[in-house]
């Protein structure tokens, strides 16, 4: 799956949003969040991101924000 991380806060281009093919992007507390369980690990996402803030869950250091990303896709 694929992670939003920090350099997203309060950013909101929802470029992402946009080319995601099955919708698994969420509104955060201030910054969008993905869905683990619907992500299709297509990466179509990650170079549309003008901030570069989403990152493959294998990226080292990110854990915290998996844990964001799954808590706040799942409140909806
Ligand atoms: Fe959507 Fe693909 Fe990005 Fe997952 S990797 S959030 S399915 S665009």
């Amino acid at each position: 799956t694929y992670v939003v991380t920090d350099a997203c806060i309060r950013c909101k281009y929802m470029d992402c949003v946009e080319v995601c093919p099955v919708d698994c992007f969420y509104e955060g507390e201030n910054m969008l969040v993905i869905n683990p369980s619907e992500c299709i690990d297509c990466g179509v996402c990650e170079p549309e991101c003008p901030a570069e803030a989403i990152m493959p869950d294998t990226e080292s250091g990110i854990e915290q924000w998996m844990e964001l990303n799954a808590k706040f896709s799942a409140e909806w």
